[in-house]
């Protein structure tokens, strides 16, 4: 039989046991790297902090009176072209949208910005801190023909992934978004966004838009302005579009019943460029709504929440060249 003081110090034990798990894991969620890493802590950046989760976009500012020739910065190895912001009642500067990947480990990051005067380059340093997102998981049974692809789909898969990377590696130098994006269809927002799939019990690659439930033949609508640089009818997307906003920065809209833009077409914000419908590997009418912005795959419904409200950003004076996008090294991506 258990003596009745070691019983009590077993309980104590256990309650501690709890406290500090609990502990470790709220604290992981806040200190992914610091907890966890062998790697000492990276220095703070000299020019500042930043921090976001998985899939949000950042805005980085650098002030700067004086007109610079190229303003861009280098964020794990992607390119982050500025742009001159003129806004009343603050400092002249420069603005970077930041794209923090869905798939960005957390940790800590340099942000390295380069700022030319001519000749003269001068460097600035940023610390981002990538924060996890708490993704959903989602669970799906899907007849085994659609989830596992046959030889030929899979060729043809890889041929259309060809197309698109192919179409969106060379960024427009100017910007042509402005203002504030729009929800491209009025419709039910699923929230799933960067969710881990399962498909018949095999994980899959997680899903890189938003879903959009809508009926079919809903209007879709551009969510800025920019050039439509590629459409498609494909086997996972069915037919969509992909607009080019400038910058690195493109919307795409999936599983569309019809397609009423071409190829260089210009669009403006709200313009109707499809509809709504279920197209490609869908189980019913819906708008797939995906952003890449500097080859990281973020949140479309982060741009709703960008600072631009007010039309205050002129067109782009500074640009980078081509930025190197870096390609999509998923396998078989799953869009539902
Ligand atoms: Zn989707």
């Amino acid at each position: 039989m258990m003596m009745p003081a070691l019983g009590q110090t077993h309980v104590r034990i256990s309650r501690l046991d709890r406290t500090l798990i609990t502990a470790v894991v709220l604290l992981s969620s806040v200190f992914p790297v610091e907890l966890f890493s062998n790697t000492p802590p990276a220095p703070n950046g000299l020019d500042g902090q930043y921090s976001g989760k998985q899939g949000q976009v950042l805005v980085i500012k650098v002030k700067g009176e004086e007109q610079a020739t190229e303003v861009k910065g280098t964020f794990l190895r992607r390119t982050i072209p500025f742009f001159r912001e003129f806004r009343p009642g603050e400092p002249a500067g420069y603005i970077g949208l930041l794209g923090i990947d869905m798939q960005d480990d957390p940790g800590t990051y340099e942000l390295a910005v380069e700022v030319k005067q001519g000749e003269q380059a001068k460097p600035l340093s940023f610390n981002v801190l990538v924060a996890k997102e708490m993704f959903a998981v989602e669970h799906l049974t899907l007849p085994k023909g659609k989830v596992d692809l046959d030889e030929k789909s899979v060729a043809r898969w890889k041929a259309e992934q060809q197309v698109v990377q192919q179409a969106l590696a060379e960024n427009s130098r100017l910007k042509l978004w402005h203002s504030n994006f729009v929800e491209p269809v009025n419709g039910k927002r699923t929230g799933i966004f960067g969710s881990v799939r399962i498909m018949n019990g095999k994980p899959r690659n997680p899903h890189n838009g938003e879903d959009i439930g809508a009926p079919l033949g809903a209007d879709v609508v551009a969510s800025n302005d920019g050039v439509v640089r590629l459409t498609v009818d494909h086997v996972f997307s069915g037919k969509g579009v992909f607009i080019d906003h400038g910058l690195g920065f493109y919307t795409m809209y999936f599983h569309l019943s019809e397609v009423l833009v071409k190829d260089g077409d210009l669009v403006t914000a709200g313009q109707i460029i499809g509809k709504v419908g279920a197209t490609g590997r869908a189980t019913g009418p819906h708008l797939h709504w995906g952003v890449k912005l500097n080859g990281a795959r973020v949140n479309p419904y982060s741009l709703l929440e960008l600072p631009f409200k007010n039309g205050s950003t002129p067109a782009a004076t500074v640009t980078t060249p081509t930025s190197e996008a870096t390609p999509d090294p998923q396998a078989v991506p799953v869009k539902e």
